[in-house]
């Protein structure tokens, strides 16, 4: 089989908006096209027009050429040794970013290929015959642009996760520090506040989480509300403080009451070595479009399980990428739940419209069935809805 030609669609949410700090409002959906007939689906969380440009522009040297131009005529059965292709021919320009954000949604069409070529999901695919159960979390963005607006929605969507029969929510209290929601700037104090409400309001069974986005400026500083924290029975806190800063994540490892998330941005299993080894993180969050697809997403399982710590794959997309992260998990021994945005609950259009077949959560857990590759598909209308040609 040979690659034939490489469809690439930037999608927009046509309300979207600037100062959400939400990346599920844009896209970058891939169809790679093979020479039997056999489409392959993949995505990626980036700034899409940069993502699109690094597949479609050419190169001139062997050291810098563009993804698009290495892949045709490529055979898509061999998808990890593609990778290695791919990111040897564009060291100059890649190895890090965007590009392979860009390599990561081509190496999840591929693997959707070779599953459907030999009809088979791709968790097979991955070395699992039967799928392990996972467990989704509801991941829940507040809504609202004041403080009790916010607390308020956060409580409304935890309650409705429970609901809709979930196990396990995150709740995203990002009220302050770079990456806050809607330009709120609040107290430490109003972070320990939401957090309470929810778990009062949800009871004690529910598992929760929470991500702060990066809010606090050290390790001592974030420490002093992560004690304030612990009464809530909290499973992880995703990104406390910044991603650069291994010291003050390894001092956390050592002190924080509870355990450490990190890893949504990282390209490539290298970087994953560093926030295992540096900087303790005690639970890796690969995106699989982002890390550069699940050729590189397996490794960092295998990284997490060489080295007792847990995998809890990060999506904020469609459900491309949650089906890449469901199958990751199934096939992976240490990843006790993946991050899912619940259609009911999610803003944006992107993921509640895109696909027509995805996968679905029945009591709670991800119910895979015999549908070869990813197990998804297309909505043709939403996509030409949603694609903007600049
Ligand atoms: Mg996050």
């Amino acid at each position: 089989m040979k690659i034939t030609k490489i469809e690439t669609h930037v999608l927009l949410a046509p309300d979207y908006d600037i100062s959400a700090c939400s990346s599920a409002q844009d896209d970058l959906v891939v169809e790679v096209h093979t020479d039997e007939g056999i489409i392959g689906i993949g995505e990626c969380d980036t700034n899409p027009w940069v993502a699109r440009e690094c597949i479609r522009a050419r190169g001139t040297h062997c050291m810098g050429l563009g993804l698009q131009e290495m892949l045709l005529g490529a055979d898509p059965m061999e998808p990890e040794a593609i990778w290695r292709k791919l990111y040897g021919g564009s060291k100059m320009t890649g190895r890090r970013g965007a590009l392979i954000c860009a390599m990561g949604a081509l190496d999840m069409a591929l693997w959707d290929i070779k599953g459907k070529a030999l009809g088979v999901p791709v968790y097979r695919l991955l070395g699992r015959e039967t799928p392990r159960k996972v467990t989704p979390y509801a991941s829940l963005l507040p809504t609202g642009r004041t403080l009790d607006a916010c607390r308020d929605s956060l409580i409304e969507k935890a309650l409705k996760a429970q609901g809709l029969g979930f196990k396990a929510a995150k709740l995203e209290v990002c009220i302050n520090g770079p990456y806050s929601h809607n330009g709120l700037q609040e107290s430490d104090d109003s972070v320990v506040e939401i957090v309470a409400a929810c778990r009062q309001a949800v009871g004690p069974d529910l598992v929760l989480m929470v991500d702060v986005a990066y809010a606090w400026p050290s390790a001592e500083v974030a420490l002093r509300v992560i004690e304030r924290l612990a009464p809530y029975d909290l499973f992880f806190l995703e990104t406390p403080i910044d991603i650069d800063d291994l010291e003050g994540h390894a001092l956390l490892h050592e002190q924080s009451p509870i355990p450490i998330a990190a890893g949504e941005w990282q390209n490539t299993h290298f970087e994953f070595l560093d926030l295992a080894d540096r900087g303790k993180i005690d639970v890796l969050q690969p995106d699989v479009g982002r890390v550069g697809g699940l050729s590189e997403a397996w490794k960092v399982c295998n990284i997490a399980q060489d080295r007792g710590l847990k995998i809890v794959p990060h999506c904020w997309k469609t459900g491309i990428g949650i089906a890449a992260s469901a199958h990751l998990a199934a096939a992976c021994d240490v990843s006790p739940y993946v991050e899912f945005l619940p259609v009911e609950l999610a803003e944006s259009p992107l993921r509640r419209e895109l696909l027509s077949t995805e996968l679905e959560v029945v009591d709670g857990a991800i119910q895979f069935t015999d549908r070869p590759g990813l197990g998804i598909e297309l909505n043709r209308e939403a996509l030409r809805k949603f694609e903007v040609r600049d």
